[in-house]
């Protein structure tokens, strides 16, 4: 029994030391902590190595924010954004160069720093080169696949890529070398070393991380849930952070993928078939051959339309007059009972079930996740397979947004006209891109020359967000809630109807609406649950006072209608109409309109117009709504009344519901498996073929749709070519106060950049 007693003794002798240790816990002080903490930096700072280290550290910190204002364009706004911009170059470099310190004999040391920073003005300079073609910065994806760069034969055209300031970059490579080597920040000797120097830079600088982090999420909530831009990370986080983050990402998700096999997909089409419903056969096929136009309406929900507010003259003014004759119209299918099904992902939530009918996730943005890389059946590549239809998005920001420009080509897009082909300056955008009215009219030249039959996309941006009040775009009548955001709401949507309606009268003047379908939808909520007490003190028979949550998911309706213009005419009854469904239901009613076929897809949604729709609509967080019932987590309420429910059902109807909730649910779980295992690499659908997208560089728009122009030939038509070859921008009529600085600004950029000037062709063709 020896060796017991002995463990037993070293057991008590721990427990000992334990208790030592606690009791010098007790006289731990966070502040004694940080005083030895900036002491010891104090101290070691004298040390040539550590001089060293902070002089690479000033370096990177420099030429990182050359980068970033010179080469970059990040959208930085207001002093906050530029304190965070110069803080986090700071963190990642000191943490990085630090390294070098764990190696104690001096001449290694200073190799190893070396060879950090050549690593980091790799990375740095690396991206910068990538963002000059793409505007975009390297993903591990774009690194690693050989694809991408036959894409662009970028490698072929690193000379032109270059500019000449570019030394800058790695100047302070030979000027490291040099200090190092002329020991002017000190002599080795004379001081003694003690890696523990290292750590506590390495400390220091996840201090100042720490800070950093604290700034965004400030200035930018949720930044690492939501993951809404590339250029949001790098703005917020920096360079070095942004890469670390993509590598992980790429790894995880590349585990997950490889995981995954064909057997996953059976059950999920299985489900699918077995809930199809037949198209209308009314409807079937009544826009077949037309061009298609989907306005994505930021912001906009149901309750603006027919909404009406008085003016100082007690005059009653519509909040969206251009929608509501629309939305009253014969020949357009509106909707009254269609939500929004968008989690965090928002725009791009709605954009993803727009394009193919399937649910996002329910954290964060699929498209930001899995759209760069995932196989997708799109409406893109469905409509050019049926109809040789070719594809544009046109949108006023940045095409790495929401990772557009790498989903929309997964998705099938033929041309993305991001705010590169737009002339933004300081009086015509706001935080999220141009403003819609000339939006709209710059969006004219590029859409004129679209082979028809298109399919095009416009997303908006004005009615974003905080909706900012701008006097000489308000036309509405001000509106008086305790809400400044939910009163600024009213006044931008008001400019986004107008800007509507200007493009619309553009439309009608080029000779489109006769062979064109559009489509509307609101894209999600522009007022939070928070704001919605305030909201209901303006809105007709709502009641603030008892403002809940079932209130709170009727006012999720979105306006959709699928306006056909001239049906009427051919005896078809349009219409406003009350099925309940949500934008997981528009693609399946839009090719349903063209004539085609959707039953081999996997599509979650069903057709609106079809006489089976399951007339109810599941949102993104599970609350579920019918006709009769609104359940939200466990409540059940009446939806005609609101009434709660719950108490008066039996255990049986309860159970009942309680089963279609978690039936309607399931499509919810099967999109989250499709999207983050990549299911549909392993499904084809009879006739499918999604376009090369190696052939797609959304730079390079203009010349690709000249190939495709000459290539068509005389079977090339379109609006430029139905008007004698002379553009019809000066078609478009603007009331936008800022028209003028924004011609003048077109007018500069296509000087500057060798594209055509417009501008100056409209002004010719009069
Ligand atoms: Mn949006």
């Amino acid at each position: 029994m020896h060796w017991f007693k002995v463990t037993k003794k070293r057991y008590h002798k721990k427990v000992d030391d334990y208790k030592m240790k606690r009791i010098s816990f007790k006289n731990f002080s966070i502040r004694r902590l940080l005083m030895r903490g900036v002491n010891e930096i104090r101290q070691n700072a004298k040390h040539p190595r550590v001089k060293l280290i902070l002089f690479a550290t000033a370096f990177l910190w420099l030429k990182t924010l050359i980068a970033y204002y010179v080469d970059f364009s990040l959208g930085v706004q207001g002093v906050f954004q530029h304190i965070i911009l110069w803080l986090n170059p700071i963190a990642f470099g000191l943490f990085f160069y630090s390294l070098s310190l764990l190696v104690s004999k001096e001449k290694h040391s200073r190799r190893v720093l070396l060879l950090l920073v050549v690593l980091q003005t790799l990375i740095l300079y690396g991206n910068i080169l990538f963002y000059r073609e793409f505007s975009d910065f390297l993903t591990a994806k774009s690194l690693f696949s050989s694809q991408s760069f036959k894409m662009t034969g970028m490698t072929g055209s690193l000379g032109a890529l270059m500019k000449w300031y570019d030394f800058i970059y790695w100047i302070d490579l030979p000027l490291i070398v040099w200090a190092a080597k002329k020991k002017f920040l000190g002599r080795e000797q004379s001081h003694r070393f003690n890696k523990r120097y290292g750590l506590s830079l390495a400390a220091l600088a996840v201090v100042i991380f720490g800070l950093n982090l604290q700034l965004a999420e400030i200035s930018r909530p949720q930044l690492l849930l939501r993951t809404f831009d590339r250029n949001y990370l790098v703005k917020y986080l920096g360079l070095d952070f942004f890469s670390g983050w993509d590598v992980a990402k790429a790894v995880h998700a590349n585990k997950v993928r490889a995981e995954a096999d064909e057997s996953e997909m059976e059950p999920i089409m299985d489900y699918i078939k077995k809930h199809q419903v037949q198209p209308n056969p009314e409807t079937f096929g009544i826009a077949k051959g037309r061009n298609v136009v989907v306005l994505h309406l930021e912001s906009i929900q149901q309750f603006l339309i027919d909404y009406k507010a008085k003016d100082e003259n007690g005059k009653e003014v519509e909040a969206t007059p251009f929608l509501n004759s629309l939305y009253h119209s014969n020949d357009c299918f509106s909707f009254s009972n269609v939500f929004h099904q968008v989690g965090q992902g928002k725009s791009s939530d709605a954009e993803l079930m727009l394009e193919n009918s399937i649910f996002g996730l329910s954290q964060g943005s699929a498209v930001s996740q899995f759209g760069s890389d995932n196989t997708f059946q799109a409406a893109p590549n469905i409509l050019r397979n049926n109809g040789n239809y070719t594809s544009a998005v046109f949108h006023g920001n940045v095409g790495s947004f929401w990772n557009r420009n790498d989903s929309y080509k997964k998705w099938g897009v033929d041309y993305f006209f991001d705010s590169q082909y737009y002339a933004l300056n300081k009086e015509n955008s706001l935080e999220y891109g141009l403003k819609d009215k000339l939006f709209f009219r710059d969006s004219i030249p590029y859409l004129e020359q679209l082979p028809q039959p298109f399919y095009s996309k416009m997303i908006t941006v004005s009615n974003h967000f905080p909706f900012p009040y701008e006097e000489k775009n308000a036309s509405f009548p001000k509106m008086h809630t305790k809400d400044e955001t939910v009163n600024g709401y009213f006044n931008t949507a008001h400019y986004a109807d107008q800007a509507l309606k200007e493009f619309f009268d553009y439309m009608k003047k080029a000779g489109l609406l006769e062979n064109t379908v559009f489509v509307f939808y609101g894209d999600h909520y522009g007022i939070s649950n928070s704001r919605n007490k305030a909201l209901a003190t303006a809105l007709p028979n709502a009641d603030a006072e008892n403002w809940g949550d079932f209130n709170n998911a009727q006012i999720q309706r979105i306006p959709a209608l699928f306006y056909i213009p001239g049906i009427s005419k051919k005896g078809i009854k349009a219409g406003i109409q009350s099925t309940f469904g949500g934008q997981i239901d528009m693609l399946p009613t839009l090719l349903h309109l063209l004539g085609i076929k959707t039953d081999q897809y996997a599509m979650f949604g069903h057709d609106l117009l079809a006489k089976d729709h399951p007339n109810e609509v599941i949102f993104r967080n599970g609350t579920l709504v019918t006709p009769k019932y609104t359940v939200i987590e466990s409540k059940i309420y009446d939806t005609k009344t609101g009434e709660e429910l719950t108490d008066r059902l039996t255990e049986e109807e309860k159970a009942a519901i309680t089963a279609k909730v978690e039936e309607a649910q399931k499509p919810l779980d099967f999109s989250s498996e499709i999207l983050s295992n990549d299911l549909l690499r392993f499904y084809q659908p009879e006739g499918f073929k999604a376009i090369d997208q190696t052939t797609l560089n959304y730079s390079d728009n203009l010349s690709r749709l000249d190939k495709q122009i000459k290539a068509l030939g005389k079977n090339y038509r379109s609006v430029l070519s139905q008007h004698g070859n002379k553009t019809t921008y000066g078609l478009y009529k603007t009331d936008a106060p800022e028209l003028e600085s924004t011609i003048k600004e077109a007018k500069a950029k296509a000087k500057k950049k060798g594209l055509p000037d417009y501008n100056t062709l409209a002004e010719k063709a009069k």
